[in-house]
């Protein structure tokens, strides 16, 4: 006589990781972090910049994404509510960026590669101006 719990196989048996649910990484209790890409959002929209009083904008100075009381701009002596002079362009909302570890220590985090074109440029410049004052020497 073979018991039962002997011969069949448990549910266990042959399995290569951890079986159990709670055992596993989760998929819904796991943290998503932002990406690498991902970064805030800088400076402002200048593209659509009105000319008029909007109704719910900062009454100081005329941006739709913050209040008065937020504002960090000047107190104008005649806010832009009345005067509808200088409308500041409305800020970008950034958004809310969740770092793991390597994330929050980025050094070159929001870093725009394309930024190191302008000094190299700058320094071709310098060059070609020596270049030509030097065959300006010669002649
Ligand atoms: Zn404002």
């Amino acid at each position: 006589h073979i018991p039962q719990y002997i011969s069949a196989t448990p549910w266990y048996f042959g399995a290569q990781g951890p079986t159990l649910k709670h055992q596993r990484p989760q998929p819904e209790k796991q943290k998503q972090f932002s990406d690498i890409d991902e970064w805030y959002r800088r400076g402002v929209d200048s593209s659509k910049v009105t000319t008029k009083y909007r109704k719910g904008a900062c009454d100081n100075c005329g941006a739709m994404t913050h209040k008065k009381k937020e504002c960090m701009e000047r107190p104008r002596k005649i806010s832009a509510k009345y005067t509808n002079a200088n409308i500041a362009p409305d800020e970008f909302t950034q958004p809310d960026l969740s770092m793991d570890y390597d994330g929050k220590r980025d050094r070159w985090a929001g870093y725009d590669p394309s930024q190191h074109r302008a000094i190299v440029e700058e320094y071709q410049k310098i060059e070609e101006a020596k270049r030509q004052m030097r065959a300006e020497k010669l002649n």
